[in-house]
């Protein structure tokens, strides 16, 4: 199928000061598609003199739009909103043309335009406290923007994690430079159009596109910006608080990776735990931050579990992701098919049993796929019970006992998710409660999102927390007024 966009109606430039540019040097890199593998288009590369304007852009923009009363904010953001809304289709299908999420799993315009609906009335809820409580004195608090900040996105929810950035941020009074990846540049660029018809000041949002280096890397450790607020990789996230300590010691958010474990014991609805799990990891075909992607089963059902896992699994169709009844698109990109293709290669060494799946694969002769794979018995120091696979990858492995399930949980540098699947309310709270993981599930998955709850990591899977009534704190400085009403 032609792509429903032709090159020629797709932004490809950044969006700095309020004007789009190409590359200050004219360089590009080349976006292809993850199922046909044809060219998309030739996306601007960021360099560092394009970063230094946008972070100039930024830093001239703070004090007026920091001074802007929050009800003018909330009138951009609302119209941001309006025009997401709008533009829902058209970034469903360019997430689907560059990193092969079907179209049918879509969610992420509504989720976009409510962050920006929700902060568009938040803004007015920097406000600061008095106390009367040292004689003589009346003291304050202000809280104030933090100043000129930065945003850097994976690429795997990119037009939700545009909004769940930049909608808290804006509503502080910070003005923003967002680098999106390259692996998904399409929707954070059309948001950034968005923008301009929105009719934000110039410099208030800047959106780049380019790789890691050197664009992120200028915007970690640059003195001018404040704070950065990273999604991504526990890897490059540990880069980005290094660059942020050897810089300017800006405020760092991170948001990083998992290997979310999932509880099943003998008492629990099997049918409902292996729906459930199956869903979690059919979410962007295995490659969200917050997958089960390791599943501990009670003894006694693990046959039974498997079986309504795997039938499944292996139920979900396969093909083009532009059209409307595909349910598993191909992996991102090539780089991501490789890494998931050495996982499978790890695993066929190991002491795991294959029960599904175990290789790439094709539909029509293309594109980027990986069947969905499920390993029964694996070592617990075995390369994919410890790394983040990020594909269709799932090891189920057994229990005897709620303390031996635990400790196998937590057995992990990660701490984003986990699950726990039981009848038993004190043991689902007793389970949750030992879980070292930012968010729980009982009887539940990570696909259960409410943008009103906190989100974000223990351990390797960052610091910080995102969400309604969270996000907006993370933006504001704090500051101690005193003020002598009565010398002594
Ligand atoms: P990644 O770390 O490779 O890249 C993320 C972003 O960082 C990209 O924009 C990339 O260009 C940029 N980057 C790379 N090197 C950099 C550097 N040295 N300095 C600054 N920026 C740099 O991650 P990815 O492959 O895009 O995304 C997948 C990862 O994101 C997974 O680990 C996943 O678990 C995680 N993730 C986490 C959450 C969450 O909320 N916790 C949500 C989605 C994805």
């Amino acid at each position: 199928m032609p792509f429903p966009l032709s090159s020629d109606k797709i932004e490809r430039r950044h969006l700095i000061n309020g004007e789009f540019c190409e590359s200050s040097d004219n360089g590009t890199f080349k976006l292809s598609s993850p199922y046909s593998h044809e060219k998309i288009v030739d996306m601007c590369e960021a360099t560092t003199d394009d970063t230094n304007r946008a972070v100039a852009a930024a830093k001239a923009a703070f004090p007026a739009w920091s001074n802007t009363d929050p009800m003018v904010r909330g009138v951009h953001m609302k119209k941001l909103a309006e025009l997401i809304k709008q533009s829902a289709n058209e970034l469903a299908q360019l997430d689907a043309m560059s990193m092969g999420r079907p179209v049918s799993s879509y969610f992420d315009a509504m989720m976009a335009a409510s962050h920006f609906e929700h902060y568009a009335e938040a803004a007015y809820e920097g406000l600061g406290t008095t106390s009367l409580n040292t004689p003589g004195f009346v003291n304050m608090t202000f809280r104030q923007p933090i100043g000129p900040v930065a945003a850097i996105i994976p690429w795997n929810i990119p037009t939700a994690m545009f909004a769940m950035k930049l909608a808290p941020a804006l509503a502080a009074g910070c003005t923003v430079v967002l680098k999106s990846s390259e692996k998904a540049p399409l929707t954070p660029a059309k948001l950034a159009s968005l923008s301009v018809d929105a009719g934000f000041p110039p410099g208030v949002i800047n959106v780049l596109s380019g790789h890691g280096t050197p664009s992120g890397s200028t915007l970690s450790s640059h003195v001018d910006i404040r704070l950065v607020n990273f999604t991504g990789s526990t890897l490059t996230g540990r880069k980005i608080q290094a660059a942020a300590a050897s810089s300017n010691l800006k405020k760092v958010v991170l948001e990083l990776g998992g290997k979310s474990p999932a509880i099943v014991f003998e008492d629990a609805d099997v049918a409902q735990a292996a729906g459930a799990t199956v869903g979690s990891m059919q979410l962007l075909m295995g490659q969200a931050c917050i997958a089960n992607s390791r599943v501990y089963v009670h003894e006694s059902i693990a046959d039974k579990f498997k079986e309504a896992f795997i039938a499944n699994f292996k139920a979900a169709k396969k093909g083009d992701p532009l059209l409307p009844e595909t349910q598993q698109g191909p992996q991102a990109d090539e780089i991501q098919f490789e890494r998931i293709k050495s996982f499978l290669q790890s695993a066929s060494e190991g002491k795991g049993k294959l029960e599904l799946g175990g290789k790439a694969t094709q539909v029509d002769g293309q594109g980027y796929f990986i069947e969905p794979t499920v390993y029964s018995g694996v070592a617990e120091d075995e390369r994919t019970q410890k790394e983040e696979v990020f594909g269709p990858f799932v090891n189920i492995n057994t229990f005897k006992t709620e303390e031996e399930a635990i400790a196998k949980a937590n057995d992990t540098e990660y701490g984003l998710y986990a699950s726990v699947f039981t009848k038993d309310i004190s043991r689902a709270l007793r389970v949750a409660k030992a879980f070292e993981s930012g968010q729980v599930g009982i009887n539940c998955t990570s696909p259960t999102f409410a943008a009103d709850m906190p989100f974000g990591g223990y351990k390797g899977s960052g610091q910080g927390r995102e969400g309604y009534g969270y996000s907006l704190d993370e933006y504001l400085e704090v500051k101690s007024v005193y003020v002598m009403i009565d010398p002594a």
